[in-house]
C-alpha cells in the first residue's frame, strides 16, 4: 500500500486551473448539466443544486424531478428546463433525450426501490461523467454491486454519516483516510470527505481545502457544492480539477457571506449568492 501525499488547496494552487469566459463564446461552449434528484418535502434540494450549477457557470441546466417538482422549479428558478419523471412523489425512471456534459444524482432523491431500480438501469447505459451526493451515495450504501456501474472518475460527496454508510466505521482519522482511498482505488472514483477540513482522496493524493467557515453548518450548503462542482465539470474542467475548484470556490464564497451576514445566520442560498464575488477574487 503506497503511502498518500497531502496538498493544501487555496487561491495560489487554483489561479492557473482558472479559466476566465472567452468574449466569443455562448452558452453552448459552457456544457449542460444535468441535475437529477428531488422527492416529495425535498424539492429545495434540487432547487438549491441547479441554481449553484448555473452560478458557477454552466451554460445550460436541466433538472430531472418527479412530477411534484415541476412547478417549484419552474417557478423558483426559470432559467433551469426541468424534465420530470413519470411519478408524481419519486423517481422512479430515469429517461431523457438530451446530452448533458455532466449529471448529478441524489440530492433529495430518497432510497425507495423503484428509485433504486431506476439508478440501476441508467448505470447499466449510462456514459455521461457523474457526481454522486447524499440519497445517491445512500442507494450506492445501500446496493455495492451499483458502485462497479460507475463511470471512471465519478465524484463522490458524503458527509460523515454518508461516508460511514459506505465504508464503515473508523478507528481514527488515518483508518478513515485509508479506508476511503481503498473504495477510491478500488473504483477509481474522487471521494470528498466534507467537513471543516474538506479533504479530497484520489489515487495516492489528498487534498486539504483551505476555504469554509462553520457558517457551513446549516441545511443545503452540500446541494450547494454538488451543483457547483456539476457545473464546473459541464464548462469542461476534468473531474479532479471541478472537484477541487468546486470545493474552493464554495468555502470562499461562504467566507464571503459571513462578512456580512455573520455565522448563524448564513444559509445555503446566501453562498450562492456569493459565488460571484467568489469568482471576481480570481480575476
Ligand atoms: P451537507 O452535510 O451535505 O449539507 O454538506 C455540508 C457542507 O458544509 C459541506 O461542504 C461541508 O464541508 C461544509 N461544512 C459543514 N460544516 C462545516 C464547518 N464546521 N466548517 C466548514 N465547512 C463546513
Ligand atoms: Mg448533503
Amino acid at each position: 500500500n503506497t503511502q498518500t501525499t497531502y496538498e493544501l488547496v487555496g487561491k495560489m494552487e487554483m489561479l492557473p486551473l482558472y479559466r476566465p469566459r472567452e468574449k466569443f463564446s455562448n452558452k453552448g461552449t459552457y456544457g449542460h448539466a444535468l441535475i437529477i434528484g428531488g422527492s416529495f418535502g425535498k424539492i429545495g434540494s434540487i432547487t438549491l443544486a441547479s441554481r449553484s450549477a448555473l452560478s458557477a457557470g454552466a451554460g445550460l441546466v436541466t433538472s430531472y424531478v418527479p412530477k411534484c417538482g415541476y412547478q417549484i422549479l419552474q417557478t423558483s428558478f426559470p432559467e433551469a428546463m426541468v424534465i420530470t419523471d413519470k411519478e408524481e412523489e419519486i423517481i422512479s425512471n430515469i429517461q431523457f433525450d438530451i446530452e448533458p456534459s455532466v449529471i448529478a444524482f441524489g440530492v433529495g432523491v430518497g432510497t425507495a426501490h423503484k428509485t433504486i431500480d431506476a439508478f440501476e438501469s441508467f448505470l447499466k447505459t449510462n456514459k455521461t461523467p457523474l457526481v454522486i451526493d447524499a440519497d445517491g451515495l445512500n442507494i450506492l450504501s445501500k446496493k455495492k454491486s451499483l458502485l462497479k456501474l460507475l463511470p471512471k472518475q465519478t465524484i463522490l460527496t458524503p458527509h460523515p454519516k454518508e461516508l460511514e454508510r459506505l465504508i464503515g466505521t473508523w478507528k481514527d482519522d488515518f483508518d478513515k483516510l485509508e479506508k476511503t482511498k481503498a473504495l477510491s482505488k478500488k473504483h477509481d472514483l474522487i471521494i470528498v470527505i466534507k467537513g471543516a477540513n474538506t479533504i479530497t482522496i484520489y489515487q495516492d493524493k489528498g487534498y486539504v481545502n483551505t476555504t469554509g467557515n462553520p457558517g457551513l453548518a446549516t441545511a443545503g450548503t452540500g446541494d450547494v457544492l454538488t451543483g457547483v462542482i456539476t457545473g464546473l465539470a459541464a464548462q469542461g474542467y476534468e473531474p479532479i480539477v471541478a472537484t477541487l475548484f468546486g470545493i474552493y470556490l464554495h468555502g470562499k464564497a461562504a467566507d464571503i457571506a459571513v462578512e456580512d451576514l455573520g455565522y448563524q445566520s448564513l444559509i445555503a442560498s446566501h453562498v450562492i449568492e456569493a459565488l460571484g464575488e467568489a469568482y471576481i477574487d480570481l480575476f
